[in-house]
């Protein structure tokens, strides 16, 4: 059986490079502290193709947030060189990088970072006005139809601090995901919930991995969550420590129905 899907394009199949999602060359990131410079991050090197689904593991402090900002475009590295979908971080100014964040990225924080002022629906429909410059009317539309799909229709009109954590963080994905992000950022995206709400969570963004082919690159120190991904990056002290490759490989195809379903 032919691994490459027939109905893939020949764009595809010609130009296999097309399929790198993020391209990390021997970045260094340093930051000032009290006690002066800190080299948080030393020498990285890897990519991720569209598809994976990649944890970066490692302990507190280990530089995992911080290397997840700095693929996501929120902040800059010291020197090296990060690609997204080809574009060059670093030669980018911050308007151009929030464009890319804007077309390309979805971002769950920890924190969830929600806006307090707006309600559920409103927080998710931002992206969507923001970025796709779409109709409010309808905005709030494809907003309700995410918040529906991550468990949270009765709940559209409420604000930030009346919902639970667990609410909380599925408006945060929410707003991650209505944009159709091409990649998922999440940063211990279950860290402050309980393990029911945790593993609701997480399907979720397995789920549209395996459906959409959404890149999905996730911070976590809770192992279970790493061993669904099927690859691991491994941080000990700014350093990448090992990278272990897929042990089971699903994603092709997803990757190529992504291709073929989107277009774009
Ligand atoms: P992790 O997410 O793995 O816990 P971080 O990326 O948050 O680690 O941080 C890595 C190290 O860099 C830590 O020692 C942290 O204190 C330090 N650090 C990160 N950002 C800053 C900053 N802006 N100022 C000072 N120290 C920082
Ligand atoms: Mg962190």
């Amino acid at each position: 059986r032919s691994i490459i899907d027939p109905r893939l394009n020949s764009d595809v199949k010609h130009h296999p490079e097309k399929l790198v999602a993020i391209q990390v060359e021997h970045v260094t990131q340093i930051v000032k502290t009290e006690a002066g410079l800190l080299t948080v991050l030393n020498d990285i090197s890897f990519q991720i193709c569209q598809g994976e689904q990649v944890a970066i593991t490692g302990r507190s402090g280990s530089g995992k947030s911080t290397l997840l900002g700095l693929l996501a475009g929120l902040d800059t590295a010291a020197s090296g060189k990060i690609r997204i979908f080809d574009e060059p971080l670093q030669d980018l100014n911050e308007d151009q990088r929030a464009r890319i964040r804007l077309d390309y990225i979805g971002f769950v924080f920890q924190s969830f970072q929600l806006l307090p002022h707006l309600s559920a629906l409103e927080n998710v429909a931002l992206p969507l006005t923001l970025a796709r410059r779409i109709p409010a009317k309808q905005a709030r539309e494809f907003a309700g139809n995410m918040l529906d799909r991550v468990g949270l229709s009765a709940r559209k009109l409420q604000h930030p601090r009346v919902l639970s954590g667990g609410e909380q963080q599925r408006v945060a994905i929410a707003r991650a995901l209505v944009h159709e992000p091409k990649i998922i950022f999440a940063d211990e995206p279950t860290g402050n919930l309980d393990g029911q709400t945790a593993n609701d969570i997480e399907d979720l963004l397995f789920e549209l991995n395996r459906e959409q082919g959404t890149t999905l690159v996730v911070v976590t120190h809770d192992l279970t969550l790493a061993r669904r991904c099927n690859r691991q990056l491994h941080l000990v002290a700014g350093y990448l420590d090992a990278d272990e490759q897929p042990h089971n490989i699903p994603s092709l195809a997803s990757v190529l129905d992504e291709r073929v379903g989107l277009g774009s």
